[in-house]
């Protein structure tokens, strides 16, 4: 493994669990999507698995619905209370919500997986 992907996963090791972040988000806190949305403090979680070079398991689909990724509309308000500084949204969020549009919103992924489907 890099010394970069090392640094990556470590960012996310620094949590204190202390769930400021949890608590200032609005999906949770405003809208109460507590069934929906696991939270920036689970994602950060699940970031750290997921960065992990040595890590194998895929928890796309489950960040996705059964963690509600999509709920979260990048307002940058959990990463503003975090008393690591862990940069939650960009190195966290950002990076699940791309590898969910990946999987599942990219046209040209979605074209392959279509005509395949077709061949006989
Ligand atoms: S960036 Fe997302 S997870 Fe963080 S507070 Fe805003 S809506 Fe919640
Ligand atoms: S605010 Fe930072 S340290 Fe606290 S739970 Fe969230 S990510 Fe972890």
């Amino acid at each position: 493994m890099y010394q970069y992907e090392v640094r990556r996963a470590q960012e996310f090791k620094r949590c204190i669990e202390c769930f400021l972040c949890q608590d200032v988000c609005h999906v949770l806190r405003t809208h109460g999507k507590h069934d929906g949305f696991m939270g920036p403090a689970f994602l950060v979680r699940a970031a750290a698995y997921e960065t992990h070079p040595l890590d194998v398991q895929d928890r796309v689909d489950y960040v996705k619905d059964e963690g509600g990724i999509g709920f979260c509309n990048i307002t940058y308000c959990c990463t503003e209370v975090c008393p690591e500084s862990i940069r939650i949204t960009v190195n966290a969020i950002i990076p699940l919500k791309e590898r969910v549009v990946d999987r599942h919103y990219d046209p040209l992924r979605r074209l392959v997986q279509l005509v395949r489907r077709r061949k006989p």
